[in-house]
């Protein structure tokens, strides 16, 4: 598609995030553009698990993602050496869904909706006129940086400063093997998570979160022997074997400055093992579009740090969960035995209760961890 030579929103980065602000700009009428290097189905290292709260957002973007191909989940299962704990969500179901079925699915929306789509078209730099590509400045009266956790825009922009800021490293891989279950599963180790969704009746993603950057799937798998039990037999459907990313929790000092905003993992994002970045997104896309109506960008800052507040909590308890060996050991056997406790974390997880009774839940959960 040709280069258009002026456009109300210029959208960098075609991902999720950048697909989702443009089909939300779309619905509010903007002229909008989206530029990305890549070509698309985009694939990309991810758990390929939506939460309940996630489905929910895209449908408030016309995205109906349950296809044929992807498998609905009830809930959460937390396991731990011997012992494990889960919950059913307490209104509707996640959704295991390939990250390229997901990224084909939002193009076919995007193009529908109108939006102009520059595949294979890297962005070099922005100005306050506009963006250059091609050799070229397109004027845009918006621009919006949706390039990912490593985001060149945050830097042109001057909005790198962050507020928090740490790093782990995930792998996936894809088994072609019967679903086990109809959970979500999150296995803790020593150092690491595996988390497992299924994706298909005869396919499951795994991933592998961790702080060592050099471990793979393989070094960490005899810690969980029940997995490996499991898949003995699947074929390893990954070509090559593993994909890898960066899992980073980043919070910005801010997510805008001029007539430039950010949104998705440019704009910060939660450990991947909350498995909330695509809800997230979601919701900043809805928040940013209608701060571009409203041409206030101030308004999407405010947005963005309430939309950002609960998965960063739920991030902070899982991570200090992954650090603590003890705690975690005490708290998943406590949650075991009672499970109700366990229910009411994942309502909070995804929205359905108020912090306040989450708080009443969590002195629960100390006075039970004190009496196992
Ligand atoms: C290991 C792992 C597991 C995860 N699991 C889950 C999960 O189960 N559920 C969930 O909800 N979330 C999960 N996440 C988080 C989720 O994957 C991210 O939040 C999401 O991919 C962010 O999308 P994005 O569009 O912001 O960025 P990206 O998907 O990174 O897209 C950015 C796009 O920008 C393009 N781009 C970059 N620079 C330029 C440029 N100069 N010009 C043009 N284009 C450019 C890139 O080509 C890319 O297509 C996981 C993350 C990791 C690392």
């Amino acid at each position: 598609m040709l280069l258009p030579r002026s456009t109300d929103v210029f959208v960098i980065g075609g991902g999720p995030a950048g697909l989702a602000v443009a089909i939300a700009a779309r619905r509010r009428g903007f002229d909008v553009t989206v530029a990305d290097g890549s070509v698309p189905p985009i694939d990309k290292a991810c758990g390929e698990g939506i939460m309940p709260d996630g489905l929910e957002a895209a449908r408030s973007l016309d995205l109906q993602l349950e296809t044929v191909e992807a498998q609905r989940f009830r809930g959460i299962r937390f396991c731990e050496g011997g012992a494990s704990v889960e919950a059913a969500f307490p209104r509707g179901f996640g959704l295991g869904l390939r990250r390229t079925t997901l990224h084909q699915i939002m193009v076919d929306r995007a193009a529908e909706a109108g939006v102009r789509l520059l595949w294979g078209t890297r962005v070099t730099g922005i100005s306050k006129d506009g963006v250059n590509a091609r050799d070229r400045l397109v004027r845009a009266r918006w621009i919006v940086g949706a390039d990912g956790g490593q985001s060149p825009v945050r830097r042109w922009a001057g909005l790198d400063a962050c507020a928090r800021e740490s790093r782990r490293f995930g792998f996936r891989r894809h088994y072609a093997v019967e679903r086990w279950s109809d959970f979500m599963e999150l296995h803790w180790g020593e150092g690491c998570q595996l988390y497992i969704t299924p994706i298909g009746a005869h396919e499951i993603c795994i991933v592998l979160i961790g702080r060592n950057p050099r471990m793979r799937l393989d070094d960490a798998l005899p810690q969980f022997p029940d997995v490996v039990r499991r898949l003995a037999g699947a074929a390893n459907r990954s070509a090559p074997p593993e994909r890898g990313g960066v899992s980073a929790s980043r919070r910005l000092e801010a997510v805008y400055r001029g007539n430039v905003a950010l949104v998705g993992d440019a704009s910060g994002s939660v450990d991947a093992i909350t498995g909330e970045g695509l809800c997230l997104l979601f919701q900043q896309a809805v928040a940013l579009a209608e701060a571009l109506a409203a041409g206030d960008l101030a308004r999407y800052q405010a947005a963005h740090r309430r939309i950002g507040r609960r998965p960063e909590f739920m991030a902070d308890l899982m991570l200090l969960l992954d650090s603590r060996r003890g705690l975690r050991r005490r708290a998943i056997h406590a949650l075991a035995r009672h499970p109700a406790l366990f229910a009411r974390m994942l309502a909070m997880h995804i929205g359905e209760i108020s912090p306040t009774d989450f708080l009443t839940n969590s002195l629960a959960l100390g006075w039970h961890m004190l009496t196992i």
